[in-house]
């Protein structure tokens, strides 16, 4: 889609189903410039982190899938990207935001999946029952996605069209309650 000043807005992409703990808290993604915001990601938990050491200055949001690993046994990723220029920017009524820059230079680290991914629906998904102490990490039954599935692919399509860009994330206790 085009908005009317030629911005490119991606697809809204509802992750609310695959992500962690959806039920208890929410996150909007909301792609951004002062003019124009357009709603992106929505979700349940996220993580978010400054990179270490030689990245300083580079953040890294991403979000897991709920109750899945891959087949090691490692939580397995719904989505990651790189953020720059990382400001917080609120903290109220229960809800934290800050605002950064999608890092532009690298799309093999940019993976957000296209808004129809589910690897919980893939035909060569497994399941763990949590049991083999010796080499499941998550000690309660979880899926196994197939190899391949840890992260989910390349996008370059989307890489282009949200590279450089402001996003506005917002994350908290939800307390509404659907309609
Ligand atoms: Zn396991």
């Amino acid at each position: 889609m085009v908005t009317r000043r030629g911005t490119v807005v991606p697809p809204v992409m509802d992750f609310r189903a695959l992500s962690r703990n959806s039920k208890k808290i929410r996150t909007s993604i909301v792609l951004g410039s002062d003019y124009e915001r357009s709603e992106w990601i929505q979700l349940g938990e996220i993580m978010f982190r400054e990179n270490d050491r030689n990245s300083r200055g580079t953040w890294l949001l991403g979000a897991y899938l709920s109750n899945a690993t891959d087949f090691e046994h490692d939580a397995a990723w719904l989505f990651k990207m790189e953020l720059i220029g990382v400001r917080f920017t609120s903290c109220e009524y229960g809800q934290t935001s800050f605002e950064g820059w999608i890092k532009s230079d690298n799309g093999e680290d940019f993976r957000i999946p296209p808004p129809d991914y589910n690897p919980l629906k893939h035909k060569g998904t497994s399941k763990c029952d949590g049991t083999a102490k010796e080499y499941c990490k998550r000690g309660e039954p979880h899926v196994i996605v197939p190899e391949g599935f840890y992260l989910p692919p390349e996008n370059p399509e989307l890489f282009n069209i949200v590279r450089g860009r402001r996003i506005e994330v917002t994350t908290g206790l939800y307390v509404k309650e659907e309609p």
